[in-house]
């Protein structure tokens, strides 16, 4: 493995319906570990963002659902073969380690290798009419169209790779057009998948990416005609703004998460020390479904907190490119002070920091804090780095619930013990779109449902076999019939 190999400098076009296009205005996308420029790209404006839209949508996409298949399965095989040349230039554009740009990349070959064996599925259903005194000798059958218009995708910098292919691959699976404006902070690995997809054989009118900063490009993304659907991954704050910009379209919001790992007294108590550790500093803390609070029982917080430190003692934090690192940087220098703020607030209001390191740049180790307020700014808020923070509960389930759903997000969590009575109330009771036994929030496969609630999200799923669903139309047609 060849993980030291920087990618070449790359100066980069736009790609609108398969042509190159580049602006005198451009973006520069920064290493976060050193700091060196890694390429370049096109600053958009909004006549660019028109112009995407008004090819996509003067394209009529009528591949059948065997080319399609053919297209999905090449672009997973020409992604694992080139895994990492892939997971060079996430780490190069991130701060991501190594491990976990890996990691991403075979995520990705699941999402498009799922979305190829699912989009020779019709999932169309048949109604029988007379079933009822009302009922005739019809049948009704439904049939899946893709929309009359163009997607509108715009994704985070968490996951260069595996976001944007949770919004391409199921919108390819529906025969629909994309207009997709990855985030200004890592858009290199979006070009280069675009890339994949044109070789593979996309029609290239069904996929255009527009880059550049939000300021100038961004409401065109939200609000052109030609776009019926807006699909975002990203913070709570711009989904808010979408959904208050976007007027009559279709939306598909994945936001913030501040999700729990909850340690009841019965739990294994090493057991529930990995995931914690695991679950909040893979991907350097930057996942929406990350551990952001562990909520432990006051019974078993002593021993656990021991047990958290001696794991997170283990974690190599450092750089990105050395094959042995568990955890990289984070985006940028400015995130890492907004986290070393919040540890610091935390202690203020009582918090202990029981082991990290002093901050370089854009580098925040692994930093446990134990005994932290439940409201304080650290876990109320979304910290979207690798703290480990530690909440100690009242031994009482009914509180242990209360301060779990005692902020506004609503995305994933995850419970440590064994006791069915306690799992049937946290599934019950937890305000969230997920509750994992004995897993981190985080886990799911690529095509199961996934998404949030409250501020997390409308409730609107993706995972690919939710998000064909919501990237088409239902058409019903009847006639009659015995
Ligand atoms: P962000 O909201 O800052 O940016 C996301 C995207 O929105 C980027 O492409 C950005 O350029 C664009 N954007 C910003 N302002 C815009 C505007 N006014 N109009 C149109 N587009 C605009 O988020 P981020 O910092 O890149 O990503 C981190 C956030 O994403 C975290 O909150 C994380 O929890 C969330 N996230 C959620 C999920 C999920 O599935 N729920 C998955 C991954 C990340």
């Amino acid at each position: 493995m060849n993980a030291n190999v920087k990618p070449p400098f790359r100066a980069e076009s736009m790609r609108i319906a398969g042509k190159l296009v580049k602006t005198d205005d451009i973006v520069e996308v920064f290493n976060p570990y050193d700091a060196t420029v890694v390429g370049t790209v096109p600053a958009a404006r909004a006549e660019h963002v028109r112009e995407a839209f008004a090819k996509a949508r003067a394209f009529k996409p009528n591949l059948t659902r065997y080319e399609r298949q053919q297209i999905l399965q090449k672009t997973a095989e020409l992604l694992r073969d080139r895994k990492e040349d892939f997971a060079r230039l996430i780490t190069a554009e991130s701060g991501l380690c190594w491990k976990d740009s890996l990691y991403e990349a075979s995520r990705a070959y699941d999402v498009w290798s799922f979305a190829a064996q699912l989009t020779i599925k019709d999932d169309g259903e048949i109604y029988s009419c007379d079933i009822s005194p009302n009922g005739k000798a019809r049948k009704i059958f439904t049939t899946r169209t893709p929309l009359l218009g163009v997607i509108s995708a715009i994704t985070p910098f968490n996951h260069p790779l595996n976001m944007v292919s949770h919004k391409l691959a199921p919108a390819i699976a529906t025969n629909n057009r994309t207009v997709l404006k990855p985030t200004e902070l890592t858009p290199l690995t979006a070009l280069a998948l675009a890339d994949v997809l044109y070789e593979a054989g996309l029609p290239p009118e069904m996929l255009s990416v527009v880059t550049g900063n939000p300021s100038t490009m961004g409401d065109a993304m939200i609000t052109d005609p030609d776009a019926d659907l807006v699909t975002f991954t990203g913070s709570v704050r711009v989904g808010k703004h979408i959904a208050n910009t976007a007027g009559y379209k279709r939306l598909v919001l994945e936001l913030g998460g501040n999700d729990p790992l909850i340690v009841m007294e019965d739990a294994d108590l090493d057991k529930a020390a990995e995931l914690a550790v695991t679950g909040a500093t893979k991907n350097s803390g930057q996942r929406c479904t990350a551990v952001k609070r562990i909520l432990v029982v006051n019974a078993v917080a002593d021993e656990f907190s021991k047990l958290v430190v001696e794991k997170a003692k283990k974690l190599k934090s450092g750089d990105p490119m050395d094959p042995a690192t568990d955890v990289g940087t984070v985006i940028n220098e400015r995130s890492a002070i907004l986290f070393e703020n919040r540890v610091n607030d935390a202690v203020a209001k009582g918090a202990e920091v029981l082991h990290g390191a002093p901050r370089k740049g854009a580098l925040f180790a692994p930093t446990v804090v134990d005994r932290v307020p439940y409201d304080c700014e650290l876990v109320h808020e979304e910290t979207f780095g690798p703290v480990i923070p530690i909440v100690r509960c009242p031994d009482d389930i009914a509180e242990v619930i209360r301060i779990s759903n005692s902020t506004d997000y609503g995305l994933s969590s995850g419970v440590c013990t064994d006791r069915l009575d306690y799992v049937a109330r946290f599934v019950s009771e937890l305000e969230v779109g997920t509750v994992n036994v004995w897993e981190v929030p985080g886990y799911r496969i690529e095509m199961s449902p996934f998404g949030g609630i409250k501020d997390s999200g409308l409730g609107y799923k993706e995972g690919v076999v939710e998000a064909m669903k919501s990237f088409t139309n239902i058409r019903t047609w009847s006639m009659p019939w015995m």
